[in-house]
């Protein structure tokens, strides 16, 4: 951005730039012209008519931040067809019957859009002989169910159960859709967003809405983890969004509640499906380390300094009956496997007590624990930023405070069984 300058020593008053400038920009002081900077607009009509060549462009400073988009500055006015979609839906996810815990975390936060939006909010169960999770459903809140029970929809392959999303969206058009951004999730929610053409944003660590403009602002890191980016949804619908297990709360459930079941066949050809199910084999390391469900966490970095520090963290993981987590500098240094991992690129979790030995607190570290309950931070940095996060900080080194920790629980444990006998 620029104005015009003068250089009041070659101005001679002949007042021909302000006449033709259109702004209003130039006035007259005491026989030399002057400018408003705000007024410029930068023309450049008055630059040739100066017969002394006075006047000149320069760029200046901004002032003040820049100015602020609000969403009805993007927003467009939806085509009429658009308009009329309307509901928050979730999608439960199951295997084997068993639904995932996100789907439940889910329709805690999808309940909070639908209040704001004024709407209803619904849950999509698709698979074979799910009739116990569309109940599950309404007791975490849900209102409404649609469902497809179907054979072809036993075992998840991509396209039956995209056919199911499409039709269901295609026939009863929710404005936004909700899944869990687990393996399945991520699969399906790319596959449903792209033949639906509309957008679909990723691992959201925060969801809300601009009820206004009826615009879901879903937040997640971007640019490597070092900003948190609001991306929206504007011009399409839905409007999907993927979030990560353990990042929202899961709501208290009322098994008194019921609500109304849509049900729909799928009406799919086997034929018309290229993959075949053979067989599920499980990733036994996966299987092993529970990090999402685990109550009490002990994560080291790479403070702990070796493979075999994790020994003494293991020792206090076991002694309350957690896992072990890490920091990525901890699995790169290694020393733990990548399951292990907690964080932007790892694991987001949800503990009673979070444990964090010998990690500073990096940005990508903080987003997959930071909703811990309790979060005990050990470091012999003061000014490590995990302790912004801790609810409790110890400044030591975690080969004293660690063992110290163990031994407190040891005595409290054999206290409690002499009480008990
Ligand atoms: C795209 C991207 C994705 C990423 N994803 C992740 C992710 O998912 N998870 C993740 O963790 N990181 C992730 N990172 C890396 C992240 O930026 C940090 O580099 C990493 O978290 C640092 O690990 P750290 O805290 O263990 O190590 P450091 O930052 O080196 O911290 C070590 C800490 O240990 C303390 N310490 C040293 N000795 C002791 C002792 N004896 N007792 C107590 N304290 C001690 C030090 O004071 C220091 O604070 C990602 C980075 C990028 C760019």
């Amino acid at each position: 951005m620029g104005y015009v300058h003068i250089k009041k020593e070659k101005c001679i008053g002949c007042e021909q730039c302000v006449v033709v400038c259109p702004f209003e920009a130039l006035f007259m002081v005491k026989g030399k012209v002057e400018v408003e900077p705000e007024k410029c607009r930068e023309c450049r009509k008055c630059l040739p008519v100066c017969p002394t060549e006075a006047l000149y462009l320069e760029r200046r400073e901004r002032r003040g931040p820049p100015p602020e988009h609000g969403i009805s500055d993007i927003v467009v006015e939806l085509p009429p067809e658009l308009g009329r979609y309307k509901g928050v839906w979730v999608l439960v996810e199951q295997e084997d019957g068993k639904p995932h815990s996100v789907s439940w975390e889910l329709i805690g936060e999808g309940m909070k859009i639908a209040q704001k939006l004024d709407v209803e909010l619904s849950a999509i169960v698709l698979g074979e002989g799910v009739e116990h999770i569309v109940e599950e459903a309404f007791h975490y809140g849900a209102e409404k169910v649609y469902a497809i029970d179907d054979p072809m929809l036993n075992n998840y392959r991509t396209y039956p159960y995209t056919f199911a999303m499409r039709k269901l969206v295609n026939k009863y058009k929710p404005e936004i859709l909700l899944m869990g951004a687990t393996s399945l999730g991520r699969d399906l929610a790319g596959a449903v967003a792209t033949s639906l053409k509309t957008g679909l944003t990723a691992d959201c660590t925060k969801l809300d809405i601009d009820t206004g403009a009826r615009v879901l602002l879903q937040t997640r890191p971007a640019f490597g983890g070092n900003i948190m980016a609001t991306i929206i949804c504007a011009n399409h619908r839905p409007q999907m969004a993927t979030v990560r297990p353990r990042v929202m709360a899961k709501p208290y459930k009322d098994d008194s509640k019921t609500g109304k079941v849509i049900t729909e066949k799928l009406a799919l050809e086997e034929e018309k499906v290229k993959t075949k199910f053979i067989e599920f084999i499980a990733d036994e390391i996966a299987e092993v380390v529970n990090l999402e469900d685990a109550e009490y966490i002990v994560a080291g970095g790479r403070g702990v300094g070796c493979k075999d520090g994790f020994g003494v963290l293991r020792e206090l993981a076991e002694a309350l009956g957690g896992e072990v987590g890490a920091s990525r500098g901890a699995v790169e240094s290694g020393w733990v496997t990548y399951e292990h991992q907690v964080g932007q690129t790892g694991k987001t979790v949800r503990p009673k007590v979070y444990f964090a030995c010998g990690i500073s607190g990096a940005i990508q570290h903080l987003v997959g624990m930071q909703n811990s309950d309790v979060i005990v931070a050990i470091n012999t940095d003061e000014t490590a930023p995990i302790f912004n996060v801790a609810t409790y900080g110890i400044i030591g080194d975690l080969y004293k405070v660690v063992p110290e920790i163990i031994k407190q629980i040891k005595n409290h444990k054999t206290q409690a069984m002499k009480e008990g006998e």
